[in-house]
């Protein structure tokens, strides 16, 4: 069986119920993969027990369900994936790529300078444990060149990670996988041709890009969206207390999004079948106007759309 030319996911962390911003980005992923003939997964991103809310997995599918969102293949959920992570971790120690940290944040915020997440790391660990110290996390290490991709809405992005956040977690101190880490794994495992997904994880991609390299991965497409922001500005998660949505009135919710992502739904589309929404928004389908919004300041609060 040959590959497919197209295969799309949405991977949401299961921290809070679906709501208008996580709808936004389940939307542009299933559409552009639908548009181009392709499948669409759906990944649990359940990494992280103490930000997790119990049942928001389940509900968010639910969600995803009444929605009218269809993927294909079981939903993977890397809680269970565990010991895939731990062997390339053990593969990256094994080559020297990554190593074992002992600093602590403190230790860590007084060494180094700024940088564009918070201190850049200073390097006290990558030639061996300074001595006394036990290993709390595992890095990466990075080399000062600059890392670049094209982004399919973005253009070219290119981030000297050496200067801008030093070598990186990958493991944490209380021994959970980093996200950047997951991510690249199962997106290769999955075989993920196209990431979509918002802005507000632009950031993410060139650590990405440089895991994939190190790791022999291959490098998937990116595009990133806009990211639906509140009247304040601010990304609209659980942390910024987005309302959850009504899942048993959809499309008010589906035509918000639509909406946002500049199809320009008619009017009586909100009179429409679940089914019928999402015919239409297959057929209109276009990512030209969403290239245009990175010009402006910002995508716009949502709640004024
Ligand atoms: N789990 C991430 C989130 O909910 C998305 C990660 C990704 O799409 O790569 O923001």
């Amino acid at each position: 069986m040959s590959a497919p030319s197209y295969r799309g996911r949405f991977a949401p962390s299961p921290t809070g119920p679906l709501h208008i911003g996580s709808l936004i980005a389940a939307m542009a992923s299933y559409l552009d993969a639908r548009a181009h003939q392709g499948q669409w997964l759906v990944r649990m991103e359940d990494l992280d027990p103490p930000r997790e809310v119990p049942g928001a997995a389940a509900d968010i599918l639910r969600s995803l369900e009444a929605f009218g969102f269809e993927w294909d293949g079981p939903v993977w959920f890397q809680g269970r994936r565990g010991e895939i992570y731990q062997a390339q971790i053990d593969r990256l120690l094994e080559a020297g790529f990554a190593f074992h940290c002992g600093c602590s944040r403190r230790e860590i915020l007084e060494a180094a300078r700024p940088g564009i997440e918070g201190p850049v790391y200073p390097g006290t660990c990558r030639d061996g444990l300074a001595a006394g110290k036990a290993p709390r996390a595992v890095r990466l290490r990075v080399a000062d060149q600059d890392v670049s991709f094209e982004d399919r809405l973005q253009g070219r992005i290119s981030q000297n990670l050496a200067r801008e956040l030093g070598d990186f977690v990958i493991r944490r101190a209380d021994g959970l996988f980093a996200y950047q880490l997951a991510v690249v794994i199962d997106d290769a495992e999955q075989g993920i041709t196209d990431v979509v997904r918002g802005s507000d994880l632009l950031a993410s991609t060139p650590r990405q890009c440089w895991l994939q390299a190190q790791l022999g991965l291959p490098r998937p497409r990116y595009m990133h969206i806009p990211v639906a922001v509140n009247t304040a500005g601010e990304k609209l998660s659980k942390q910024t207390h987005a309302p959850a949505l009504d899942a048993s009135q959809p499309l008010p919710a589906l035509w918000r999004a639509a909406a946002f992502l500049e199809l320009e739904p008619p009017r009586d589309l909100l009179a429409a079948s679940v089914r019928e929404f999402w015919d239409w928004a297959r057929a209109h389908w276009r990512t030209e106007a969403l290239a245009g919004q990175q010009k402006k300041p910002g995508p716009g609060p949502v709640d004024r759309i």
